[in-house]
């Protein structure tokens, strides 16, 4: 099914082109008809399934219908968990919005950063994507009203729920108008979601995508076998030997990322790490320098690889395993996405074989395992 048939304005189909998103990915398919014609919609879908264009373009299609907005009443609120997907979501938004003839305003707000401009920016808003817990503070400063609000869109909702937003978002649903469209998106379907959704959605649409054991498919996992003390030479011999320009590594802990990075730059290999000890202007700074392939290595820690989203990122390494499987297979999804080919390699030590068994167990998949010591 090609994009043109979707019911898309010339413009945005013109603007996909541009973006190289020949066809619709399943979750665009099924999303986009169902949020143009204002039905609610529940997408049980994991990033790197093309979600958020999955509601962009609908949501942008719509707004080209209503009348402009009233001031600093918002139209169409997105809530998201973390600020690296706040801004994610409205770059993403703005690509296609500066497609349109009539284009739209647009504004991510998040806490960790001054006030004062968010609320400046928001005269004449048309589209907030935000945080639950800086949106309130916008509104109890009347520095945005959410009685306009024609669709509600929850992305990544399980997260926010699990990050402890619960009582904000219901906070926030409750100052919405009673008539609007709601779209939920999450990884999962949990207790606390069954309940959200209930009181959120009306006959919703329901589309669920298995993207996880697909997208698994378009990863070449390889795991070595490496002792504590020696990680740290491997690590550069497995950058310099694969001629990695970008590459995505995993730290357990916060005091690990920084050692990692310490000793790849005392080796002139180019590094930085992202974790939430960072100030927000250092991670975005960070992202952005990686992103545009001008910063070779990037470390993180399992918390920021949340918002991390880069087309074709080709490497992840694990310097040391997760400890949940799942953040396992998130880990290495950030690489083979959206169908393009990827590589994700583990470094494991001999205490963490055991635990590495049951990851691959729990993924369903098994990892060809690689003694370093046999590599000259
Ligand atoms: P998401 O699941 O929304 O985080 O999207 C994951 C990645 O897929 C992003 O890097 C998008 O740029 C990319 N993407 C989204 N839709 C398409 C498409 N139809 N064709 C190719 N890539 C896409």
């Amino acid at each position: 099914m090609p994009f043109s048939s979707l019911g898309l304005s010339p413009a945005l189909q013109k603007a996909l082109e541009d973006q190289h998103f020949t066809k619709p990915t399943p979750i665009q398919q099924a999303a986009i008809p169902a949020i143009l014609s204002k039905k609610d919609v529940l997408g049980i879908a994991k990033t790197g399934s093309g979600k958020t264009a999955g509601y962009v373009l609908p949501i942008l299609m719509n707004l080209q219908q209503t009348p402009g907005p009233k001031n600093r009443h918002a139209n169409i609120l997105v809530l998201v968990p973390t600020r690296e997907l706040a801004e994610q979501v409205k770059n993403i938004f703005q690509t296609f919005n500066r497609a349109l003839p009539q284009p739209l305003k647009i504004l991510a707000v998040y806490g960790g950063v001054s006030i004062n401009p968010q609320m400046m920016g928001l005269q004449g808003i048309n589209v907030l994507v935000a945080t639950p817990g800086r949106l309130l503070e916008l509104v109890d400063a009347n520095a945005v009203h959410l009685s306009s609000i024609e669709t509600l869109v929850l992305d990544e909702a399980d997260k926010m729920l699990n990050l402890g937003f619960k009582e904000e978002v219901n906070k926030i649903i409750g100052l919405l108008p009673a008539k609007r469209q709601n779209v939920l998106l999450s990884a999962t379907l949990s207790n606390d979601l069954q309940h959200i959704h209930q009181i959120l959605l009306h006959n919703p649409v329901v589309i669920k995508i298995e993207a996880e054991e697909d997208s698994l498919d378009d990863i070449t996992q390889v795991a070595y076998i490496v002792s504590e003390e020696k990680k740290g030479p491997f690590l550069r011999y497995l950058i310099k030997h694969h001629e990695m320009k970008q590459v995505l590594v995993f730290a357990s802990s916060v005091h690990q990322a920084e050692a990692i990075v310490n000793k790849l730059r005392k080796n002139n290999i180019e590094a930085r790490a992202i974790h939430s000890k960072k100030s927000q202007g250092a991670r975005t700074d960070m992202l952005t320098l990686f992103k545009s392939g001008k910063l070779r290595v990037l470390v993180a820690t399992d918390l920021m690889a949340r918002g991390i989203d880069i087309d074709a990122l080709p490497f992840v390494i694990n310097y040391e395993l997760p400890r949940s499987p799942k953040d396992y297979v998130h880990r290495i999804g950030r690489t083979g996405r959206a169908g393009a080919a990827g590589d994700a390699i583990s470094l494991v030590s001999q205490n963490e074989l055991h635990h590495f068994e049951v990851i691959q167990k729990k993924m369903g998949k098994q990892v060809n395992l690689i003694d370093s010591e046999n590599i000259p």
